[in-house]
């Protein structure tokens, strides 16, 4: 394992530190509502959870559960509900957030726009960005997050990224991505942001082997991610799926996310997206794609055939203009689908309740004037994209639901605030409906990360300062 593990010792890891080998054990309660997302879709009320090792050892209301434990935790006033889980964002991009030249232009133009800017990226820019994102996505309730970082100039390594994401305390996947095919190559990057191929594969394996943890209950994980279509070459695409495969760990890429994307793929290879990445093994369980905007039914039916993965990015879609994603047809295929908040130049934040009620909402508005569309898509079931749907996309059954034997990874929001006023009538729809709140309390294998809605792992205030400052330089 890689030496930034000692930032965050496991409860359940031989890296644990040894005043910490003892078994302790927490005891949540009075959760007005705990909402579970078991198979049954159980929601509690008054309901707790008792912890033993950061795992959930038992589930149900307070009066059934133990009533010591070494750390109480009183939720009278809140909905808890199963960790967030974010299937993708781009923590670097929190550095360039409103640029006013990339405010108003398509995926295309934006990334034209902001290339140039990325490649002036440093270490220490990589590193303070993570934790800004990180920090909002934890502020939010989201206890796992992915990343796909793609560019690595001024000697900037996945390793900044990693190291700097321990200290913040969520689980954490993060992606090697890669750009191989410049401009010159007919690709959209310029040619001075991309890396070689045999690189990004060395520097791959290098790194799953420094850090990938496949155990249950893994803080950090390592996925294989070339960019994009238009940013690397098919033989990149091909090499990559067979190191993930070899190595046991899954696939990431930006997949049919706009129209231009796919004139792309028409012209240069000839396929639409989705045929294009089946051709190249880029289909299974294994497997999940940024987007799915542009896919037909029959492409999602085949995509819930194959268990290959979807985050959907409602935020991002709408403000890139690059289309509605057919979330009602994935769910009628049975394809595994997450959210992401992406971006984070293209939300232009990090904050995952936000997106859930995005997804619902652009659900919504994507059902306009179909006669045969039903119901229209629910509070839970956006939830359950963000919790449920996040831990399947990510290849995690450990995590996603409150239930025994998994990861006790929690939110609680306070539902006694003006935003939720006239609300209770159904507090658990309230968290999706009514304004985005922060949480209140997000925990992580039962350790607290935010309580009374602030960050217990780093100083957010110095962090927000030093992010502006490199931010300017970066910009300027
Ligand atoms: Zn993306």
């Amino acid at each position: 394992m890689g030496a930034g593990l000692e930032f965050f010792p496991q409860p359940s890891s031989e890296l644990q530190a040894p005043e910490a080998a003892e078994m302790t054990t927490m005891l949540v309660r009075h959760a007005d509502v705990l909402v579970t997302m078991d198979e049954e879709r159980r929601e509690i009320p008054d309901g707790g959870l008792f912890i033993r090792d950061g795992m959930i050892e038992r589930v149900g209301a307070s009066g059934d559960l133990p009533s010591t434990a070494d750390e109480i935790l009183d939720l009278h006033g809140r909905v808890v509900i199963p960790g967030l889980v974010n299937t993708h964002h781009h923590l670097y991009q929190t550095l360039t957030r409103a640029l006013p030249a990339a405010q108003d232009v398509d995926l295309f133009h934006w990334l034209k726009t902001l290339y140039p800017i990325w490649a002036r990226l440093s270490p220490e820019a990589i590193r303070i960005s993570t934790q800004v994102g990180l920090a909002e996505l934890a502020l939010s309730g989201c206890t796992t997050a992915s990343d796909h970082l793609y560019i690595f100039p001024n000697g900037a390594r996945l390793d900044d990224e990693i190291e700097a994401a321990l200290p913040v305390g969520l689980r954490f996947h993060a992606s090697r991505g890669s750009m191989s095919l410049g401009e010159s190559q007919g690709g959209l990057p310029p040619d001075r942001v991309i890396e070689k191929e045999d690189a990004i594969l060395r520097d791959t394996q290098r790194l799953i082997e420094a850090y990938h943890d496949p155990r249950p209950g893994a803080m950090l994980r390592i996925v294989v991610a070339p960019c994009s279509p238009f940013s690397v070459t098919a033989d990149l695409m091909r090499e990559a799926a067979v190191l993930a495969r070899a190595a046991g760990v899954r696939l990431h890429t930006h997949l049919a996310e706009t129209a231009d994307e796919e004139r792309f793929c028409l012209e240069r290879f000839g396929l639409r997206p989705v045929d294009y990445a089946e051709k190249l093994s880029w289909s299974g369980e294994d497997v999940w794609f940024a987007h799915g905007v542009h896919v037909t039914p029959q492409e999602a039916a085949r995509l819930g055939r194959s268990g290959t993965g979807v985050a959907h990015c409602p935020s991002s879609n709408m403000r890139l203009a690059s289309g509605i994603a057919p979330v009602r047809e994935y769910l009628r295929c049975g394809v595994k689908l997450g959210l992401g908040v992406d971006g984070s130049a293209s939300n232009d934040c990090s904050h995952l309740l936000a997106e859930a009620r995005q997804a619902m909402l652009l659900a919504r508005l994507a059902a306009a004037g179909q006669e045969t569309a039903g119901p229209l898509l629910s509070a839970r079931q956006a939830l359950e994209l963000a919790t449920r749907g996040g831990a399947e996309v990510l290849g995690r059954t450990d995590i996603g639901q409150l239930t025994a034997g998994r990861c006790a990874d929690f939110a609680a929001f306070r539902v006694s605030r003006l935003d939720y006023a006239g609300a209770l009538h159904d507090p658990v729809a309230a968290l999706l409906f009514c304004t985005p709140e922060q949480a209140d309390v997000t925990a992580v294998n039962g350790r607290i990360v935010v309580k009374d809605g602030q960050l217990t792992t780093l100083d957010v205030g110095t962090l927000v300062e030093r992010h502006n400052r490199i931010a300017a330089e970066l910009c300027a």
